[in-house]
This record gives structure tokens, C-alpha cells and sequence, in this order.
């Protein structure tokens, strides 16, 4: 089914529909929700493309399912950009308006566009909005940028719906779920899986505007049923929990039906951290932005540290070498490609991208490198441009290492990237952010540690500290600023 608003639809016009979002004491019902949204799309009704102010507010979700009723692709853009990112997103995008709140300051990048200011007290009736064809465009998301500028992935309707399907389908959620979330509203993790996941099936999302572990405890225990993060909130978790009163943390978490990561690899040491406080394993799922979702333990599953879990229905995933061949051995490093109705159709302006992302058959080319273990768990490696590291002839993965690195005490956050070597090629080393700055681990001391942990061609030759690892606000690392 490629509605992706059947919830929305069914309890426009209801008194006593449930609370559909709450951010910050801010909540409207599905009907408030329904009547707002109706009120922007008959504004916008009829237009290309309009850019949303995606701050975490009522008026965002408000922005998009105005949108989504109104047939209008929908450009959510991070409030915190500025510049020539923003220049460059809005020149590629060409929005015919952006919807924002009366109290946003606007950048002078938007200076030319028609400004709409939502706000979600000014209701209409939600008739007359009819389904737009499952290939219409949905949203236009602009990718992380981790790797190079970000593209705008075309997201039509039913990849949206068909990956929301697979996650359903995965994880049950129903009408009587609570979504606990603190992500941004600018990529799909946020917002299509965070708002649009739950608001599809009457579920509700509670907001945290601001992460924070006392939020995540007061929330779950107040009637949230799960949580979606990222490795760097799970982190923030597991040092609470580590923390001098962990209790209430641990009942909240260990309440919950499901605690989900993405977005990023999730440390193994986090990983267990948590499962030894609370008893609960946190499930991994991965996706990206041209793909939407890919892989995810179900819930009744068993999560496994290290592991993204096996692809989600639907989803075909194999992983190929260099040369292209499909590797029979997947227990062997390959690039994952990933077919099925989860696909974007494109990137925006850019058909050699778009030509070159896709293989002859339809797949389309992550750029993620992985092994799968013999039960079909998908691990992943990293990213081919900046996680694999040709050293002596080995192909190694940088996320061992910094899983490994993450195991000492004194390293609080850890990466690894590999830098040419005359010798080896290229030579392994670790950016280590100490725990405590005043005595940070010595070389030799890692080197032990390692020594125990890791193949003598898997331990790094250099390492250099830092006082914070570059990260964007998804917590990706941004190792194109450690010279990868
Ligand atoms: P860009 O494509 O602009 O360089 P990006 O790839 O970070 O940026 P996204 O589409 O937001 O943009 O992120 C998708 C990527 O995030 C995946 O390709 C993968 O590298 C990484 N990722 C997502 N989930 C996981 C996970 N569970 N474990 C490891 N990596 C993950
Ligand atoms: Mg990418």
C-alpha cells in the first residue's frame, strides 16, 4: 500500500483522535495535526517543490504533511546550515517556497524565495486531497555529506511507503506505540522513520527537542515504548548508566519494547555496556538516504553486537568485489548492493551520479563494505572511501580497530583511518580522544592493548590525540577532516 498517511486520513474530523506528536509541551492531536497540515496544503497545492525550516517543532511535521497531502515534494533543509551548503541546496533544489515558522530567522541564502509561515493553530478541513500515484515524488533528501557535498535523493511515495512497510513489518508497531525521539528532521532516520513511521499507523512521537538521558528515562517511563538513536546518544546512555545513579535509566530502557540504532556503527563496547545495565540489546538497523532502510533484527530477534542484522522483506543485498563479481564467500569483505521497492529514484540534477550509483542489473551501489556471518547477518565494515584500509596487502576494516580502541578505559572516542605508507601502502592510524585530557593514555600502553585484541597487521602505527573527534550532527565522523 503506498499511503502514507492512512492514520492522518482516517482521524481527520475526530474530537477524540489520540495525540499524533508532543515536542517540548508542544502536542497536537491527529486532528489538529490533520486540520493544520490541510491549512498549508491548500496553499501550497498545485507548486514545485517546497523547502521546510526543519527545526524540532510541531510546525515541521505540520510543514511536511501539509506536502504529503498536497502532493508537493517536500525539501527538508537543517536549520543549523548556512553558507554555501545552503546556497548549493537551495540553487539545486529551486524551491517554490519555504515553510517556516513567524519567529525563524531565514539566512539570506533564501532571499528571492517565497517565504510561508506554518503555524499549526490555523486549521482547515482536509478534503479534497487525493492520493498522489505511488511514483510521485514524496521527499527530496539531501544526503549526510559525509563523503562529499550532499546529493538530493528523489524519494518517491512508494519507497517511502515500502520501506515503512518493512519496518513494520519488522518491528509491529501499532497505534498504541510511543515513539521517544531526539533526532533531527532533516534526514530520513528523523523524519521518515521517526515521524512518518509512527503517524502512519496512529502511533506517537514525543519529541525531545534537546537529547538527554534524564529525558529519555522521564519519557520511557512515562508511556514511551521506544526509542530510536544514534551511536553517539547510545553512547551518552551507557556513560549515564555507568553513572552514579543508573538505576532509574536502567528500568526505563530495560522497559521499553524496542531500542533502535542507526545511522552510524554502534561501538560494541556501548553496545554491551547497556546490555549488561539493563538486560536489553539494542537492535542496529541500516539505511541510507537513496535506499531508505535495508537490514534490521525483527523484534522478536536476537540483536547481536557488531551487526546490523539481516535485510528487512523485500530487500535483495549482496555484497561484490572489486571487479564486480558477486562474492560467494560473503564471510569475505565486499560492497554491499541493495535492490527492491525501497529505492530512490535518483539524485537530484545529477544523472551521471544517478547512472553510475546504479550497476546494469538494478542495483544500487552503497559505497558501505561489509561481511555477512553465516546466519545472515550483515556486518558492516565501513565506508569504502574512508574505512578500508589497504595496508601490506591486507584489506582491513577501521571499525575493528576502533571497536578495539573503544575497550580501553582511558579512550573515550576512537577512529581510525589509514594514511599512505612507502612500505605497507597505507599505514593504520588512530585518532584517540582521551578520556581524561591531563593523562591520556600513552602509545605503548594502546599498543597493549591492542596487541590483545587485534592481528599484528590490524594495529596502528600512529596514533595522535585529539579533544573531540569531527562529527556532523547525526554523530557520523567526518573523517574527510582527518585528511581520509
Ligand atoms: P554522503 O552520502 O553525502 O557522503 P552519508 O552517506 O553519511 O553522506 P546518509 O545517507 O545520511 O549520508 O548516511 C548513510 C550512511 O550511513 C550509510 O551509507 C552508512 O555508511 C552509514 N550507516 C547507516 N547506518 C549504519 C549502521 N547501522 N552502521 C554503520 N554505518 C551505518
Ligand atoms: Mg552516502
Amino acid at each position: 500500500m503506498t499511503s502514507l498517511l492512512p492514520a492522518l486520513r482516517e482521524m481527520s474530523g475526530r474530537t477524540d483522535s489520540p495525540e499524533a506528536v508532543r515536542f517540548d509541551g508542544h502536542s497536537l492531536t491527529y486532528d489538529e495535526l490533520s486540520g493544520a497540515a490541510a491549512a498549508v496544503a491548500h496553499r501550497i497545492a498545485g507548486r514545485g517543490r517546497v523547502a521546510v525550516w526543519a527545526t524540532p517543532t510541531p510546525r515541521t511535521v505540520v510543514a511536511v504533511v501539509a506536502a504529503l497531502l498536497a502532493g508537493v515534494p517536500a525539501v527538508p533543509l537543517n536549520p543549523r546550515t548556512g553558507g554555501r551548503e545552503l546556497a548549493h541546496i537551495l540553487a539545486d533544489s529551486t524551491p517554490s517556497a519555504v515553510l517556516a515558522g513567524a519567529d525563524d530567522v531565514l539566512p539570506g541564502a533564501f532571499d528571492g524565495v517565497e517565504r510561508l509561515d506554518v503555524n499549526p493553530s490555523v486549521r482547515a478541513r482536509a478534503t479534497g486531497f487525493a492520493e498522489p500515484a505511488g511514483d510521485a515524488p514524496a521527499l527530496v533528501v539531501y544526503t549526510s555529506g559525509t563523503t562529499g557535498p550532499p546529493k538530493g535523493a528523489v524519494l518517491p511515495r512508494r519507497a517511502v511507503a515500502a520501506s515503512l512497510d518493512a519496518l513494520e513489518d519488522a518491528w509491529g508497531w501499532t497505534a498504541e506505540d510511543v515513539l521517544v525521539h531526539a533526532l533531527p528532521l532533516f534526514h530520513v532516520h528523523g523524519l521518515v522513520l521517526g515521524i512518518l513511521g509512527p503517524l502512519r499507523r496512529g502511533g506517537s512521537v514525543r519529541h525531545l527537542g534537546r537529547f538527554s538521558p534524564e529525558g529519555v528515562a522521564a519519557e520511557l517511563l512515562s508511556g514511551g515504548t521506544m526509542l530510536f538513536g544514534v551511536p553517539t546518544m547510545y553512547h551518552r546512555l551507557a556513560g549515564a548508566l555507568d553513572g552514579p545513579d543508573p538505576g532509574r535509566l536502567a528500568e526505563a530502557l530495560a522497559g521499553a519494547r524496542l531500542l533502535v540504532s542507526g545511522s552510524a556503527a554502534l561501538p560494541v563496547h556501548d553496545h554491551e555496556r547497556i546490555a549488561a545495565a539493563t538486560g536489553r540489546r539494542v537492535v542496529e538497523r541500516y539505511g541510507m538516504t537513496e535506499t531508505l532502510m535495508n537490514t534490521g533484527v525483527r523484534a522478536d530477534g536476537a540483536p547481536r553486537a557488531g551487526t546490523v542484522g539481516p535485510p528487512l522483506a523485500g530487500v535483495e543485498l549482496r555484497l561484490v568485489e572489486e571487479d564486480g563479481t558477486v562474492l560467494r564467500d560473503p564471510e569475505s569483505i565486499g560492497e554491499i548492493q541493495v535492490r527492491g521497492p525501497n529505492l530512490f529514484s535518483g539524485y537530484l540534477n545529477r544523472p551521471d551520479a544517478t547512472a553510475a550509483a546504479f550497476t546494469e542489473d538494478g542495483f544500487f551501489r552503497t559505497g558501505d563494505m561489509a561481511t555477512i556471518d553465516p546466519d545472515g547477518y550483515v556486518r558492516i565494515v565501513g565506508r569504502k572511501a574512508t574505512d578500508l584500509i589497504k595496508s601490506g596487502g591486507y584489506k582491513i576494516g577501521a571499525g575493528e580497530i576502533e571497536n578495539a580502541l573503544l575497550e580501553h578505559p582511558g579512550v573515550r572516542e576512537a577512529a581510525v583511518t589509514g594514511e599512505p605508507d612507502p612500505d605497507l601502502g597505507e599505514r593504520i592510524v588512530a585518532w584517540v580522544v582521551p578520556d581524561d585530557p591531563a593523562s591520556p593514555p600513552g602509545e605503548a600502553e594502546l599498543a597493549e592493548h591492542v596487541a590483545g585484541l587485534l592481528a599484528p597487521h590490524k594495529r596502528p602505527r600512529v596514533v595522535r590525540l585529539l579533544d573531540v573527534l569531527p562529527r556532523n550532527e547525526l554523530g557520523k565522523i567526518m573523517k574527510r577532516s582527518l585528511g581520509v
